[in-house]
C-alpha cells in the first residue's frame, strides 16, 4: 500500500520534533498557526542570566538554549534538490538557516570548530530524522588550506554546490583598543574576512548560475559597537565585499547578498562577545525591547538562498528589533 504523504509528513515532523527534545530550546515557538504573536513578547523579553563559557561555547549549555527553528520551522519545497554549505552550522543564526534549508528540501553540509561537536550532532540527528543529506565537517577556518579543502569535500560530497552561507564568526568584546592583542586582531580578521574570501573564491567556479551565497554581516557594519572595534571592522568589510561581488558575479548569474543581525541570542555571546556583567542588558535597549533568537531570521536566510528572490541581489538585509542601523 502507498503511504499517503500527508501522513508521511506528519509522523517525519514527529520524529523531528522528538530529535528535538534532546537539545531543544527551552522557550521552542509552537509551529505556525492562529494569530500573529506579538513582536514584543514573542520570546521572553527578560534579561538573560549573566554567564561565561570557554569559547566557542556551546549552545545546548546555555540558559535559555536558543531558538534556531526546531520545532516551528515549515518548509515548503523552496529549495528542493539545492546543496548547501553553511559554516558555523552547528549553532545560533548558522544553525536556525540550517534547519531551514534542509526543511526546505535541500541537502546541508555544516562547518564548526572541532570542539563545537555536541552541537553539530545535535543539529545533524534533528535532520537526518527528517531524511535529508547532512554533512558534518568540522575544523579550523583561519587555517587557509582547511578552508579550501572544505568547499571540495562539501561539493563532492553532496554532488554540486548551490548555495554557501558564509556564516562563521570570531567575536570578543573590548572596552578599549589597548585591550585588543595582536593576536585577537588576526584571529578576527581570519575568521570573519579571510575564511569568507578563501571559501567564496575556491566555491565560485564551482556553482552555477542560479547560485547565491549569502554573508553574515552585523549591525556593526553600519553602527558600530565601541567594545568591537575590530570585530565591527570586519563586518563593514562584509558588507562591501558582498555588494562589490555582487558586481562581479552578475553576469555569472550568481547572487551575493548579506543579512545583518542585531542582537541575536546565541553561544557567541556567551564566550566572550560581551564585555563582563553586561548580558543582562543584552537586547533590552532595542525597540522591541529583547534579543531576538535565531529562528526569527531563518527565513530571510531561505529567501535569499530561494529563485523567488531572483532579482535581489548585492543587497543587505536587516533583523534587529528596529533599531534603524540597515
Ligand atoms: P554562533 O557562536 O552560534 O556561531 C558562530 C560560529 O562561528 C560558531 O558556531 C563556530 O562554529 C564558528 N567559528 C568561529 N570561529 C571558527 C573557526 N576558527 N573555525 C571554524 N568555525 C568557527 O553565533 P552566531 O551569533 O549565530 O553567529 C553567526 C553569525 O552571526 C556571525 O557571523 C556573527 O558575527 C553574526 N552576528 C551575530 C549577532 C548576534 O547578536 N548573535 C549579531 C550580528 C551578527
Ligand atoms: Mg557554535
Amino acid at each position: 500500500m502507498t503511504e499517503d504523504p500527508s501522513r508521511r509528513d506528519l509522523l517525519k515532523g514527529a520524529a523531528a520534533a522528538g530529535a528535538a527534545t534532546a537539545a531543544g530550546p527551552a522557550f521552542a515557538q509552537a509551529a505556525n498557526g492562529g494569530p500573529a504573536p506579538d513582536p514584543q513578547t514573542k520570546y521572553t523579553d527578560q534579561p538573560f542570566p549573566e554567564q561565561r563559557q570557554k569559547w566557542p561555547a556551546l549552545q545546548r549549555e546555555m540558559h535559555p538554549v536558543p531558538d534556531c527553528g526546531e520545532r516551528s520551522y515549515r518548509g515548503s519545497g523552496k529549495l528542493t534538490g539545492r546543496k548547501a554549505l553553511v559554516t558555523g552550522g552547528d549553532s545560533g543564526i548558522g544553525r536556525a538557516a540550517a534547519i531551514a534549508f534542509a526543511r526546505e528540501g535541500a541537502d546541508v553540509a555544516i562547518n564548526y570548530f572541532p570542539t563545537e561537536e555536541p552541537d553539530a550532532q545535535d543539529v545533524a540527528k534533528l535532520l537526518r530524522a527528517e531524511g535529508r543529506k547532512v554533512l558534518l565537517l568540522p575544523g579550523d577556518l583561519t587555517d587557509q588550506g582547511f578552508c579550501v579543502d572544505l568547499v571540495g569535500r562539501a561539493h563532492r560530497q553532496l554532488g554540486g554546490l548551490d548555495i554557501l552561507v558564509n556564516n562563521a564568526a570570531y567575536q570578543q568584546s573590548k572596552a578599549s583598543i589597548d585591550e585588543i592583542s595582536f593576536e585577537q586582531f588576526d584571529r578576527t580578521l581570519k575568521t570573519n574576512l579571510y575564511a569568507m574570501f578563501w571559501i567564496t573564491k575556491t566555491a565560485l567556479p564551482l556553482m552555477k548560475p542560479g547560485s547565491a551565497i549569502i554573508n553574515t554581516a552585523s549591525v556593526n557594519s553600519f553602527a558600530p559597537e565601541k567594545e568591537l572595534l575590530d570585530y565591527a571592522t570586519t563586518k563593514g568589510g562584509i558588507a562591501i565585499f558582498t555588494k562589490a561581488l555582487a558586481k562581479q558575479m552578475a553576469k555569472k548569474g550568481i547572487r551575493v547578498n548579506a543579512v545583518a543581525p542585531g542582537p541575536i541570542w546565541t553561544p557567541l555571546q556567551v564566550a566572550g562577545g560581551q564585555l563582563p556583567g553586561e548580558m543582562g542588558k543584552f537586547g533590552q535597549d532595542t525597540p522591541l525591547g529583547r534579543a531576538g533568537q535565531p529562528a526569527e531570521l531563518a527565513p530571510l536566510y531561505v529567501a535569499l538562498a530561494s529563485n523567488e528572490f531572483s532579482y535581489t541581489d548585492g543587497s543587505v538585509f536587516g533583523a534587529n528589533g528596529g533599531t534603524g542601523a540597515v
